[in-house]
Protein backbone atom coordinates (compact mmCIF):
# COMPACT_ATOMS: atom_id res chain seq x y z
CA UNK A 1 0.00 0.00 0.00
CA UNK A 2 2.90 2.62 1.09
CA UNK A 3 4.61 1.73 -2.45
CA UNK A 4 0.93 2.38 -4.91
CA UNK A 5 0.74 5.57 -2.47
CA UNK A 6 3.73 6.58 -3.36
CA UNK A 7 3.56 6.14 -6.96
CA UNK A 8 0.03 7.21 -7.35
CA UNK A 9 0.60 10.36 -5.56
CA UNK A 10 0.66 13.98 -7.27
CA UNK A 11 2.58 16.10 -5.49
CA UNK A 12 6.52 15.13 -5.69
CA UNK A 13 7.77 13.51 -2.27
CA UNK A 14 11.55 12.97 -1.50
CA UNK A 15 13.79 12.15 1.37
CA UNK A 16 17.03 13.51 2.42
CA UNK A 17 20.07 12.02 4.06
CA UNK A 18 23.37 13.16 4.19
CA UNK A 19 22.18 16.44 1.46
CA UNK A 20 21.13 13.36 -0.95
CA UNK A 21 18.11 12.51 -2.28
CA UNK A 22 17.66 8.91 -0.28
CA UNK A 23 14.05 8.45 -1.95
CA UNK A 24 12.12 10.30 -4.56
CA UNK A 25 8.05 9.04 -5.81
CA UNK A 26 8.19 9.06 -9.09
CA UNK A 27 5.80 12.49 -9.41
CA UNK A 28 8.93 14.07 -8.50
CA UNK A 29 11.19 12.21 -10.73
CA UNK A 30 9.05 13.13 -13.51
CA UNK A 31 8.65 16.60 -12.58
CA UNK A 32 12.57 16.73 -12.79
CA UNK A 33 13.19 15.34 -16.27
CA UNK A 34 15.38 12.38 -14.11
CA UNK A 35 15.05 9.17 -13.71
CA UNK A 36 14.92 7.42 -10.03
CA UNK A 37 18.24 5.83 -10.01
CA UNK A 38 19.74 8.74 -11.69
CA UNK A 39 18.34 11.05 -8.42
CA UNK A 40 18.61 8.67 -5.44
CA UNK A 41 22.31 8.12 -3.29
CA UNK A 42 23.42 10.17 -6.53
CA UNK A 43 22.00 13.64 -6.68
CA UNK A 44 21.25 16.15 -3.93
CA UNK A 45 18.67 19.11 -3.94
CA UNK A 46 20.99 21.52 -4.85
CA UNK A 47 21.68 20.21 -8.06
CA UNK A 48 17.79 20.78 -9.05
CA UNK A 49 18.27 24.00 -7.82
CA UNK A 50 18.93 27.64 -9.19
CA UNK A 51 22.43 28.90 -8.30
CA UNK A 52 20.82 31.55 -6.52
CA UNK A 53 18.73 29.43 -3.81
CA UNK A 54 21.60 27.42 -3.32
CA UNK A 55 22.24 29.34 0.22
CA UNK A 56 18.70 29.42 0.87
CA UNK A 57 18.77 25.85 0.99
CA UNK A 58 21.62 24.79 2.53
CA UNK A 59 20.52 26.72 5.49
CA UNK A 60 17.11 25.14 5.33
CA UNK A 61 18.58 21.60 5.29
CA UNK A 62 20.68 22.16 8.32
CA UNK A 63 17.83 23.16 9.99
CA UNK A 64 16.04 20.06 9.62
CA UNK A 65 18.93 18.07 9.92
CA UNK A 66 18.99 19.53 13.93
CA UNK A 67 15.38 18.55 14.13
CA UNK A 68 13.70 22.06 13.57
CA UNK A 69 10.43 21.76 11.27
CA UNK A 70 9.93 24.74 9.65
CA UNK A 71 7.40 26.96 7.16
CA UNK A 72 6.84 26.02 3.71
CA UNK A 73 9.36 28.61 1.26
CA UNK A 74 9.72 28.78 -2.49
CA UNK A 75 12.50 28.32 -4.74
CA UNK A 76 13.32 27.76 -8.36
CA UNK A 77 13.68 24.43 -9.91
CA UNK A 78 16.27 23.54 -12.64
CA UNK A 79 14.70 20.27 -14.96
CA UNK A 80 17.28 17.89 -16.23
CA UNK A 81 16.51 19.71 -20.25
CA UNK A 82 17.67 23.29 -18.27
CA UNK A 83 14.10 24.52 -17.61
CA UNK A 84 12.90 26.14 -14.60
CA UNK A 85 10.12 26.24 -12.53
CA UNK A 86 9.03 27.56 -9.23
CA UNK A 87 8.35 25.07 -6.70
CA UNK A 88 6.87 25.57 -2.62
CA UNK A 89 8.97 23.07 -0.31
CA UNK A 90 7.46 21.69 2.92
CA UNK A 91 10.11 19.65 4.62
CA UNK A 92 10.08 17.89 7.91
CA UNK A 93 13.12 16.33 10.12
CA UNK A 94 12.82 12.87 10.55
CA UNK A 95 15.06 9.98 11.85
CA UNK A 96 16.47 6.76 9.31
CA UNK A 97 17.83 4.47 10.58
CA UNK A 98 19.08 6.22 13.79
CA UNK A 99 20.66 9.11 11.83
CA UNK A 100 18.87 12.50 10.85
CA UNK A 101 17.10 12.67 7.39
CA UNK A 102 14.25 14.79 6.32
CA UNK A 103 11.31 14.48 4.20
CA UNK A 104 9.62 16.68 1.63
CA UNK A 105 7.33 17.56 -0.32
CA UNK A 106 7.62 19.41 -3.61
CA UNK A 107 4.90 21.29 -5.47
CA UNK A 108 5.00 23.09 -8.68
CA UNK A 109 3.60 26.27 -8.52
CA UNK A 110 3.91 27.95 -11.87
CA UNK A 111 0.19 28.21 -12.53
CA UNK A 112 -0.13 30.21 -9.37
CA UNK A 113 2.74 32.29 -9.99
CA UNK A 114 1.70 33.12 -13.69
CA UNK A 115 -1.96 33.87 -11.84
CA UNK A 116 0.29 36.52 -9.59
CA UNK A 117 2.42 38.06 -12.45
CA UNK A 118 -0.90 39.02 -14.61
CA UNK A 119 -2.71 40.11 -11.38
CA UNK A 120 0.29 42.37 -10.66
CA UNK A 121 0.40 43.28 -14.43
CA UNK A 122 -3.13 44.27 -13.99
CA UNK A 123 -2.40 46.48 -10.80
CA UNK A 124 0.78 47.97 -12.68
CA UNK A 125 -0.23 48.74 -16.73
CA UNK A 126 -3.04 50.35 -18.16
CA UNK A 127 -5.37 48.09 -19.31
CA UNK A 128 -6.07 49.78 -22.53
CA UNK A 129 -2.63 50.41 -23.83
CA UNK A 130 -0.31 48.06 -22.20
CA UNK A 131 2.19 50.82 -20.72
CA UNK A 132 2.42 51.59 -17.21
CA UNK A 133 0.16 53.06 -15.08
CA UNK A 134 0.53 55.74 -12.43
CA UNK A 135 1.30 53.14 -10.01
CA UNK A 136 4.35 51.78 -11.75
CA UNK A 137 5.30 54.83 -12.68
CA UNK A 138 5.76 56.10 -9.47
CA UNK A 139 7.56 52.87 -8.54
CA UNK A 140 10.19 53.05 -10.81
CA UNK A 141 10.62 56.44 -10.58
CA UNK A 142 11.44 55.95 -6.72
CA UNK A 143 14.48 54.05 -8.32
CA UNK A 144 14.88 57.00 -11.29
CA UNK A 145 15.53 59.53 -8.60
CA UNK A 146 17.68 57.34 -6.66
CA UNK A 147 19.90 56.39 -9.83
CA UNK A 148 19.83 60.26 -10.50
CA UNK A 149 21.10 61.39 -7.17
CA UNK A 150 23.65 58.60 -7.00
CA UNK A 151 25.14 59.71 -10.58
CA UNK A 152 24.47 63.41 -9.94
CA UNK A 153 22.68 63.31 -13.47
CA UNK A 154 19.17 65.11 -14.21
CA UNK A 155 15.44 63.40 -15.33
CA UNK A 156 13.23 64.82 -17.16
CA UNK A 157 9.32 64.37 -17.04
CA UNK A 158 7.54 65.20 -20.09
CA UNK A 159 3.96 65.50 -19.49
CA UNK A 160 2.25 65.08 -22.86
CA UNK A 161 -1.71 65.58 -23.18
CA UNK A 162 -3.59 65.16 -26.85
CA UNK A 163 -5.38 68.67 -28.24
CA UNK A 164 -9.06 68.36 -28.88
CA UNK A 165 -9.10 64.73 -27.89
CA UNK A 166 -12.43 64.96 -26.63
CA UNK A 167 -13.94 65.83 -29.47
CA UNK A 168 -12.64 62.64 -31.29
CA UNK A 169 -14.60 60.92 -27.79
CA UNK A 170 -17.92 62.87 -28.92
CA UNK A 171 -18.00 62.97 -32.67
CA UNK A 172 -16.85 59.28 -33.59
CA UNK A 173 -17.54 57.73 -30.19
CA UNK A 174 -15.66 55.64 -27.52
CA UNK A 175 -14.22 52.84 -29.42
CA UNK A 176 -12.66 55.33 -32.09
CA UNK A 177 -11.22 57.04 -29.12
CA UNK A 178 -9.46 53.94 -27.89
CA UNK A 179 -8.06 52.76 -30.83
CA UNK A 180 -6.39 55.91 -31.25
CA UNK A 181 -5.52 55.99 -28.12
CA UNK A 182 -3.44 52.63 -28.56
CA UNK A 183 -2.59 53.91 -31.63
CA UNK A 184 -0.54 57.06 -30.15
CA UNK A 185 0.59 54.81 -27.32
CA UNK A 186 2.26 52.13 -29.59
CA UNK A 187 4.08 55.34 -31.79
CA UNK A 188 4.90 56.83 -28.84
CA UNK A 189 6.34 53.80 -27.24
CA UNK A 190 8.87 53.57 -30.76
CA UNK A 191 10.12 57.00 -29.59
CA UNK A 192 11.69 56.00 -26.37
CA UNK A 193 14.90 54.53 -24.88
CA UNK A 194 14.72 50.95 -22.86
CA UNK A 195 15.52 53.16 -19.81
CA UNK A 196 12.69 55.56 -20.23
CA UNK A 197 9.16 55.25 -18.83
CA UNK A 198 6.06 55.61 -21.09
CA UNK A 199 3.20 55.75 -18.72
CA UNK A 200 -0.49 56.09 -19.53
CA UNK A 201 -1.91 58.53 -16.55
CA UNK A 202 -5.48 58.26 -17.89
CA UNK A 203 -7.74 59.73 -20.66
CA UNK A 204 -5.56 61.40 -23.10
CA UNK A 205 -2.46 62.06 -20.73
CA UNK A 206 0.87 60.30 -21.01
CA UNK A 207 3.82 60.61 -19.21
CA UNK A 208 7.59 59.75 -20.14
CA UNK A 209 10.38 59.95 -17.63
CA UNK A 210 13.51 59.91 -19.24
CA UNK A 211 16.71 59.63 -17.26
CA UNK A 212 20.30 61.04 -18.05
CA UNK A 213 18.02 64.07 -19.84
CA UNK A 214 19.46 68.01 -19.33
CA UNK A 215 17.01 70.47 -20.72
CA UNK A 216 18.72 70.52 -24.59
CA UNK A 217 18.34 66.93 -25.01
CA UNK A 218 14.81 66.61 -23.57
CA UNK A 219 13.60 69.38 -26.12
CA UNK A 220 15.14 67.19 -28.51
CA UNK A 221 13.04 64.56 -27.15
CA UNK A 222 9.62 66.65 -27.12
CA UNK A 223 10.52 67.43 -30.77
CA UNK A 224 10.51 64.11 -31.70
CA UNK A 225 7.32 63.09 -29.84
CA UNK A 226 5.74 66.05 -31.66
CA UNK A 227 6.54 65.01 -34.94
CA UNK A 228 5.26 61.66 -34.57
CA UNK A 229 2.27 63.14 -34.84
CA UNK A 230 2.72 64.59 -37.98
CA UNK A 231 1.34 61.76 -40.27
CA UNK A 232 -2.25 61.12 -39.38
CA UNK A 233 -3.38 57.91 -38.06
CA UNK A 234 -5.89 55.43 -39.24
CA UNK A 235 -8.43 54.04 -37.03
CA UNK A 236 -11.74 52.58 -37.49
CA UNK A 237 -11.93 53.43 -41.55
CA UNK A 238 -11.10 57.33 -40.57
CA UNK A 239 -7.81 59.59 -40.81
CA UNK A 240 -7.54 61.88 -37.81
CA UNK A 241 -4.96 64.40 -37.13
CA UNK A 242 -4.46 64.90 -33.64
CA UNK A 243 -1.65 67.33 -32.06
CA UNK A 244 -0.05 67.11 -28.79
CA UNK A 245 1.07 69.41 -26.20
CA UNK A 246 3.40 69.29 -23.89
CA UNK A 247 5.08 70.16 -20.76
CA UNK A 248 8.43 69.82 -19.53
CA UNK A 249 10.14 69.59 -15.63
CA UNK A 250 13.50 68.34 -14.60
CA UNK A 251 14.94 66.83 -11.42
CA UNK A 252 16.33 68.02 -9.15
CA UNK A 253 15.46 71.63 -10.41
CA UNK A 254 11.82 72.09 -10.59
CA UNK A 255 11.03 69.46 -7.93
CA UNK A 256 12.36 66.30 -6.22
CA UNK A 257 8.85 63.83 -6.48
CA UNK A 258 7.29 62.55 -8.66
CA UNK A 259 4.04 64.37 -7.84
CA UNK A 260 5.84 67.79 -8.03
CA UNK A 261 7.26 67.43 -11.03
CA UNK A 262 4.26 65.82 -12.55
CA UNK A 263 2.29 68.87 -11.38
CA UNK A 264 4.87 71.10 -12.55
CA UNK A 265 5.15 69.13 -16.11
CA UNK A 266 1.31 69.63 -16.07
CA UNK A 267 1.27 73.25 -15.51
CA UNK A 268 4.21 73.77 -18.21
CA UNK A 269 1.84 72.05 -20.70
CA UNK A 270 -1.22 74.31 -20.05
CA UNK A 271 0.66 76.86 -21.21
CA UNK A 272 2.35 74.89 -24.38
CA UNK A 273 -1.16 74.53 -25.06
CA UNK A 274 -1.82 78.47 -24.19
CA UNK A 275 0.61 79.09 -27.00
CA UNK A 276 -1.29 77.62 -29.79
CA UNK A 277 -0.54 73.44 -29.02
CA UNK A 278 1.13 71.64 -30.64
CA UNK A 279 4.32 73.16 -28.80
CA UNK A 280 6.07 71.84 -25.91
CA UNK A 281 7.28 74.36 -22.56
CA UNK A 282 9.05 74.18 -19.94
CA UNK A 283 8.50 74.50 -16.57
CA UNK A 284 9.60 77.57 -14.84
CA UNK A 285 9.02 78.81 -11.37
CA UNK A 286 7.35 82.01 -12.29
CA UNK A 287 4.27 79.94 -14.11
CA UNK A 288 3.38 78.54 -10.71
CA UNK A 289 2.75 82.31 -9.08
CA UNK A 290 1.27 83.24 -12.75
CA UNK A 291 -1.49 80.15 -12.04
CA UNK A 292 -1.68 81.42 -9.04
CA UNK A 293 -2.21 85.28 -9.80
CA UNK A 294 -4.79 83.64 -12.41
CA UNK A 295 -6.99 81.42 -9.94
CA UNK A 296 -7.19 84.45 -7.18
CA UNK A 297 -7.95 86.54 -10.73
CA UNK A 298 -10.35 84.27 -11.88
CA UNK A 299 -12.50 83.72 -8.16
CA UNK A 300 -11.83 87.72 -7.46
CA UNK A 301 -13.10 88.34 -11.11
CA UNK A 302 -16.37 86.17 -10.22
CA UNK A 303 -16.90 88.19 -6.95
CA UNK A 304 -16.91 91.18 -9.08
CA UNK A 305 -19.56 90.69 -10.83
CA UNK A 306 -22.20 89.36 -7.96
CA UNK A 307 -20.24 92.66 -5.85
CA UNK A 308 -21.06 95.22 -8.53
CA UNK A 309 -17.48 95.93 -8.54
CA UNK A 310 -17.35 97.10 -12.13
CA UNK A 311 -17.62 100.35 -13.54
CA UNK A 312 -18.07 101.58 -17.07
CA UNK A 313 -15.76 105.42 -18.04
CA UNK A 314 -16.34 106.75 -20.89
CA UNK A 315 -14.43 108.36 -23.60
CA UNK A 316 -15.72 111.10 -26.35
CA UNK A 317 -15.96 110.18 -30.16
CA UNK A 318 -15.59 113.73 -31.29
CA UNK A 319 -16.71 114.54 -35.43
CA UNK A 320 -13.67 116.37 -37.08
CA UNK A 321 -16.22 118.44 -39.02
CA UNK A 322 -18.43 120.02 -36.33
CA UNK A 323 -16.30 119.60 -33.22
CA UNK A 324 -18.97 117.99 -31.59
CA UNK A 325 -18.82 114.80 -29.20
CA UNK A 326 -21.26 112.27 -31.54
CA UNK A 327 -20.61 109.44 -29.41
CA UNK A 328 -18.84 107.82 -26.13
CA UNK A 329 -17.28 104.41 -26.17
CA UNK A 330 -17.70 102.85 -22.71
CA UNK A 331 -14.71 101.14 -21.04
CA UNK A 332 -14.60 98.67 -18.70
CA UNK A 333 -13.22 99.58 -15.46
CA UNK A 334 -12.49 97.37 -12.08
CA UNK A 335 -13.02 99.13 -8.87
CA UNK A 336 -11.30 96.60 -6.47
CA UNK A 337 -11.98 97.01 -3.07
CA UNK A 338 -8.09 96.94 -2.08
CA UNK A 339 -6.33 97.04 -5.18
CA UNK A 340 -8.09 100.23 -6.68
CA UNK A 341 -9.21 100.60 -10.26
CA UNK A 342 -7.99 98.05 -12.44
CA UNK A 343 -7.43 98.69 -16.00
CA UNK A 344 -8.81 96.19 -18.69
CA UNK A 345 -6.06 94.85 -20.37
CA UNK A 346 -5.09 93.15 -17.13
CA UNK A 347 -8.64 91.44 -16.30
CA UNK A 348 -10.18 90.95 -20.12
CA UNK A 349 -8.19 88.37 -21.59
CA UNK A 350 -8.67 86.13 -18.11
CA UNK A 351 -12.74 86.71 -18.61
CA UNK A 352 -12.59 85.40 -22.11
CA UNK A 353 -10.75 82.26 -20.99
CA UNK A 354 -12.65 81.14 -18.06
CA UNK A 355 -15.56 82.18 -20.02
CA UNK A 356 -16.73 84.63 -17.65
CA UNK A 357 -16.72 87.41 -20.50
CA UNK A 358 -19.84 86.18 -21.31
CA UNK A 359 -21.64 87.82 -17.68
CA UNK A 360 -19.41 90.77 -17.38
CA UNK A 361 -20.28 91.88 -21.22
CA UNK A 362 -23.81 91.19 -20.63
CA UNK A 363 -23.74 93.39 -17.91
CA UNK A 364 -21.42 95.92 -19.69
CA UNK A 365 -24.16 95.82 -22.70
CA UNK A 366 -27.06 96.60 -20.39
CA UNK A 367 -25.11 98.95 -17.97
CA UNK A 368 -24.63 101.22 -21.32
CA UNK A 369 -27.33 100.95 -22.97
CA UNK A 370 -29.12 102.13 -19.54
CA UNK A 371 -26.72 104.92 -18.83
CA UNK A 372 -27.18 106.53 -22.59
CA UNK A 373 -31.16 106.40 -22.36
CA UNK A 374 -30.65 108.10 -19.42
CA UNK A 375 -28.53 110.97 -21.12
CA UNK A 376 -31.35 111.37 -23.45
CA UNK A 377 -33.61 111.63 -20.82
CA UNK A 378 -32.50 114.70 -19.44
CA UNK A 379 -31.53 116.15 -22.79
CA UNK A 380 -28.45 115.76 -23.29
CA UNK A 381 -27.56 115.72 -26.98
CA UNK A 382 -27.87 112.67 -28.78
CA UNK A 383 -25.07 110.63 -29.56
CA UNK A 384 -24.06 106.94 -30.25
CA UNK A 385 -22.89 104.64 -27.38
CA UNK A 386 -19.72 102.09 -28.41
CA UNK A 387 -19.80 99.09 -26.87
CA UNK A 388 -16.63 96.99 -26.88
CA UNK A 389 -17.76 93.19 -27.42
CA UNK A 390 -15.41 90.75 -26.68
CA UNK A 391 -14.70 87.33 -29.46
CA UNK A 392 -15.96 84.76 -27.12
CA UNK A 393 -18.76 87.03 -26.50
CA UNK A 394 -19.97 87.58 -29.81
CA UNK A 395 -19.91 84.17 -31.08
CA UNK A 396 -21.75 82.71 -27.67
CA UNK A 397 -24.93 81.50 -28.79
CA UNK A 398 -28.12 83.75 -27.94
CA UNK A 399 -25.65 87.24 -28.60
CA UNK A 400 -28.42 88.55 -30.82
CA UNK A 401 -31.14 87.69 -27.91
CA UNK A 402 -28.41 89.47 -25.26
CA UNK A 403 -28.28 92.97 -27.42
CA UNK A 404 -32.40 93.01 -28.14
CA UNK A 405 -32.72 92.69 -24.48
CA UNK A 406 -30.02 95.42 -22.97
CA UNK A 407 -31.91 97.36 -25.62
CA UNK A 408 -36.09 96.92 -24.88
CA UNK A 409 -34.67 97.50 -20.84
CA UNK A 410 -33.15 100.53 -21.51
CA UNK A 411 -35.97 101.46 -24.16
CA UNK A 412 -32.45 103.05 -26.24
CA UNK A 413 -32.98 103.00 -29.62
CA UNK A 414 -31.04 100.91 -32.26
CA UNK A 415 -29.29 103.20 -34.06
CA UNK A 416 -27.65 104.51 -31.00
CA UNK A 417 -25.88 101.36 -30.14
CA UNK A 418 -22.96 100.81 -31.84
CA UNK A 419 -21.13 97.41 -31.08
CA UNK A 420 -17.25 97.43 -31.68
CA UNK A 421 -15.73 93.92 -32.64
CA UNK A 422 -12.33 93.49 -33.74
CA UNK A 423 -10.94 92.09 -37.24
CA UNK A 424 -10.37 89.04 -35.54
CA UNK A 425 -13.23 88.37 -34.07
CA UNK A 426 -15.30 88.58 -37.42
CA UNK A 427 -12.90 87.21 -40.22
CA UNK A 428 -12.83 84.06 -37.98
CA UNK A 429 -15.26 81.69 -39.69
CA UNK A 430 -16.28 84.98 -41.77
CA UNK A 431 -19.26 82.61 -42.91
CA UNK A 432 -21.13 82.08 -39.85
CA UNK A 433 -20.12 85.26 -38.59
CA UNK A 434 -22.27 87.27 -41.41
CA UNK A 435 -25.41 85.36 -40.10
CA UNK A 436 -24.94 87.28 -36.41
CA UNK A 437 -23.56 90.49 -38.25
CA UNK A 438 -26.75 90.78 -40.49
CA UNK A 439 -29.11 89.94 -37.55
CA UNK A 440 -27.98 92.85 -35.85
CA UNK A 441 -27.57 94.90 -38.60
CA UNK A 442 -31.40 94.47 -39.50
CA UNK A 443 -31.78 95.48 -35.87
CA UNK A 444 -30.73 98.64 -36.31
CA UNK A 445 -27.55 98.36 -34.60
CA UNK A 446 -24.35 99.93 -35.68
CA UNK A 447 -21.56 98.14 -36.01
CA UNK A 448 -17.76 99.20 -36.11
CA UNK A 449 -14.06 97.53 -36.56
CA UNK A 450 -11.92 98.10 -33.83
CA UNK A 451 -8.08 98.13 -33.83
CA UNK A 452 -8.38 98.26 -37.63
CA UNK A 453 -5.36 97.30 -39.22
CA UNK A 454 -3.49 94.77 -36.21
CA UNK A 455 -5.52 91.68 -37.56
CA UNK A 456 -5.96 90.50 -41.36
CA UNK A 457 -9.25 91.64 -42.68
CA UNK A 458 -10.28 90.16 -46.34
CA UNK A 459 -11.18 92.61 -48.24
CA UNK A 460 -13.81 90.74 -50.22
CA UNK A 461 -15.59 90.04 -46.79
CA UNK A 462 -15.54 93.79 -45.89
CA UNK A 463 -17.27 94.54 -48.83
CA UNK A 464 -19.97 92.02 -47.96
CA UNK A 465 -19.98 92.80 -43.66
CA UNK A 466 -22.49 95.13 -42.70
CA UNK A 467 -20.22 97.26 -41.04
CA UNK A 468 -20.28 101.79 -40.83
CA UNK A 469 -17.32 102.37 -39.32
CA UNK A 470 -13.30 101.11 -38.66
CA UNK A 471 -11.16 102.22 -36.11
CA UNK A 472 -7.94 102.67 -37.07
CA UNK A 473 -5.63 101.20 -34.18
CA UNK A 474 -4.13 103.69 -32.35
CA UNK A 475 -0.46 101.97 -32.58
CA UNK A 476 -0.79 103.69 -36.49
CA UNK A 477 -1.53 107.28 -34.41
CA UNK A 478 1.33 107.00 -31.80
CA UNK A 479 3.82 108.05 -34.46
CA UNK A 480 1.50 109.01 -37.23
CA UNK A 481 3.35 112.54 -37.25
CA UNK A 482 7.09 110.88 -37.86
CA UNK A 483 6.76 107.70 -39.23
CA UNK A 484 6.25 107.71 -42.70
CA UNK A 485 5.10 103.76 -42.74
CA UNK A 486 2.27 104.74 -39.60
CA UNK A 487 1.31 107.64 -41.87
CA UNK A 488 0.52 105.85 -44.91
CA UNK A 489 -1.05 103.23 -43.59
CA UNK A 490 -3.36 105.76 -41.81
CA UNK A 491 -3.74 107.52 -45.09
CA UNK A 492 -4.35 104.47 -46.82
CA UNK A 493 -7.16 102.86 -44.56
CA UNK A 494 -8.93 106.86 -44.68
CA UNK A 495 -9.02 106.70 -48.30
CA UNK A 496 -10.42 102.92 -48.48
CA UNK A 497 -12.85 103.47 -45.90
CA UNK A 498 -14.32 106.65 -48.05
CA UNK A 499 -14.71 104.16 -50.55
CA UNK A 500 -16.23 101.44 -49.22
CA UNK A 501 -18.80 104.68 -47.88
CA UNK A 502 -17.52 103.58 -44.19
CA UNK A 503 -17.05 106.16 -41.31
CA UNK A 504 -13.54 106.09 -40.34
CA UNK A 505 -12.24 107.00 -36.54
CA UNK A 506 -8.62 107.53 -35.21
CA UNK A 507 -7.99 105.81 -31.97
CA UNK A 508 -5.36 107.47 -29.30
CA UNK A 509 -4.83 110.91 -30.74
CA UNK A 510 -2.86 112.32 -28.30
CA UNK A 511 -1.43 115.74 -29.75
CA UNK A 512 -2.35 118.32 -32.40
CA UNK A 513 0.02 117.45 -34.91
CA UNK A 514 -2.02 114.34 -35.38
CA UNK A 515 -4.77 115.56 -35.39
CA UNK A 516 -4.30 118.40 -38.02
CA UNK A 517 -2.52 115.56 -40.47
CA UNK A 518 -5.77 113.13 -39.64
CA UNK A 519 -8.22 116.37 -40.45
CA UNK A 520 -5.78 116.54 -43.75
CA UNK A 521 -6.61 112.69 -44.75
CA UNK A 522 -10.02 113.24 -44.06
CA UNK A 523 -10.22 111.69 -41.52
CA UNK A 524 -14.29 111.31 -40.13
CA UNK A 525 -13.53 111.44 -36.09
CA UNK A 526 -11.27 110.71 -33.95
CA UNK A 527 -11.10 109.77 -29.93
CA UNK A 528 -8.31 110.37 -27.63
CA UNK A 529 -6.23 111.82 -24.53
CA UNK A 530 -5.96 115.23 -26.78
CA UNK A 531 -9.75 115.29 -26.06
CA UNK A 532 -10.82 113.61 -23.62
CA UNK A 533 -9.40 110.81 -21.35
CA UNK A 534 -11.89 108.00 -20.49
CA UNK A 535 -13.70 109.77 -17.81
CA UNK A 536 -16.68 108.46 -15.37
CA UNK A 537 -20.48 108.81 -16.24
CA UNK A 538 -20.71 112.21 -14.49
CA UNK A 539 -17.68 113.97 -16.09
CA UNK A 540 -19.23 112.54 -19.30
CA UNK A 541 -22.45 114.10 -18.70
CA UNK A 542 -20.78 117.46 -17.71
CA UNK A 543 -18.48 117.19 -21.16
CA UNK A 544 -21.77 116.68 -23.39
CA UNK A 545 -23.76 119.92 -21.68
CA UNK A 546 -20.39 121.86 -23.08
CA UNK A 547 -20.94 121.13 -26.32
CA UNK A 548 -19.28 121.82 -29.17
CA UNK A 549 -16.31 120.14 -27.68
CA UNK A 550 -13.76 120.98 -30.13
CA UNK A 551 -13.43 124.22 -31.92
CA UNK A 552 -13.26 123.84 -36.34
P1 LIG B 1 -10.12 99.67 -27.22
O1 LIG B 1 -11.50 99.21 -27.51
O2 LIG B 1 -9.22 99.90 -28.36
O3 LIG B 1 -10.29 100.98 -26.33
C1 LIG B 1 -9.50 102.09 -26.46
C2 LIG B 1 -8.42 102.06 -25.46
O4 LIG B 1 -7.50 103.07 -25.80
C3 LIG B 1 -8.91 102.40 -24.05
O5 LIG B 1 -8.09 101.69 -23.12
C4 LIG B 1 -8.60 103.88 -23.96
O6 LIG B 1 -8.42 104.33 -22.62
C5 LIG B 1 -7.30 103.94 -24.72
N1 LIG B 1 -7.04 105.27 -25.24
C6 LIG B 1 -7.93 106.16 -25.69
N2 LIG B 1 -7.31 107.29 -26.12
C7 LIG B 1 -6.00 107.09 -25.97
C8 LIG B 1 -4.83 107.88 -26.22
O7 LIG B 1 -4.90 109.00 -26.70
N3 LIG B 1 -3.64 107.33 -25.93
C9 LIG B 1 -3.52 106.10 -25.39
N4 LIG B 1 -2.31 105.63 -25.14
N5 LIG B 1 -4.59 105.32 -25.13
C10 LIG B 1 -5.82 105.82 -25.42
P2 LIG B 1 -8.69 100.86 -21.95
O8 LIG B 1 -9.87 101.51 -21.35
O9 LIG B 1 -7.56 100.49 -21.07
O10 LIG B 1 -9.20 99.58 -22.69
C11 LIG B 1 -8.33 98.72 -23.29
C12 LIG B 1 -9.04 97.66 -24.09
O11 LIG B 1 -9.82 96.82 -23.24
C13 LIG B 1 -10.04 98.25 -25.07
O12 LIG B 1 -9.38 98.64 -26.23
C14 LIG B 1 -10.93 97.08 -25.31
O13 LIG B 1 -10.38 96.22 -26.25
C15 LIG B 1 -10.93 96.38 -23.96
N6 LIG B 1 -12.17 96.73 -23.27
C16 LIG B 1 -12.47 97.81 -22.55
N7 LIG B 1 -13.72 97.74 -22.08
C17 LIG B 1 -14.24 96.58 -22.52
C18 LIG B 1 -15.50 95.93 -22.38
O14 LIG B 1 -16.45 96.43 -21.76
N8 LIG B 1 -15.65 94.72 -22.98
C19 LIG B 1 -14.65 94.16 -23.69
N9 LIG B 1 -14.86 92.99 -24.25
N10 LIG B 1 -13.45 94.74 -23.85
C20 LIG B 1 -13.25 95.94 -23.27
MG1 LIG C 1 -13.00 99.73 -28.49
MG1 LIG D 1 -9.32 100.05 -30.19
Amino acid sequence: MFRTTMAAAQVGIFVLQDQRFKFVNPFLAGLLGYSEEELIGRMGPLDVVTSEYHGLLVEKMALRAAGSPGPAYELEIVRKDGSHFPATILGAPALIDGRPASVGTLLDISVQKAAEQRIRELADYDVLTGLPNRRLLRERFVQLVAAAERDKEELAVIFLDLDHFKRVNDSLGHSVGDDLLCEVARRLDSVVRRVDTLARLGGDEFIFAMPGFHSAAAADVARRLIDVFSRPFEVGGHELTVTPSLGISIFPHDGYDLETLLRNADTAMYQAKEIGRNAFRFYSSEMNSKSLDRLLMESNLRRALSQNEFVLHYQPLVNLESGLIVGVEALIRWLHPELGLIMPDRFIHIAEETGLINPIGDWVLCEACRQAQAWVEQGLPAMAMAVNVAPVQFRQSGFIEVVAGALATSGLEPGRLELELTERTVMHDADINMGTLSALHRMGVELSLDDFGTGYSSLAYLKRFPVGKLKIDRSFVNDLETDPDDWAIASTIVSMGRSLRMTVLAEGVEKAEQLALLRKMGCDMAQGFLFSRPVSAEGMADMLRRQPFISR
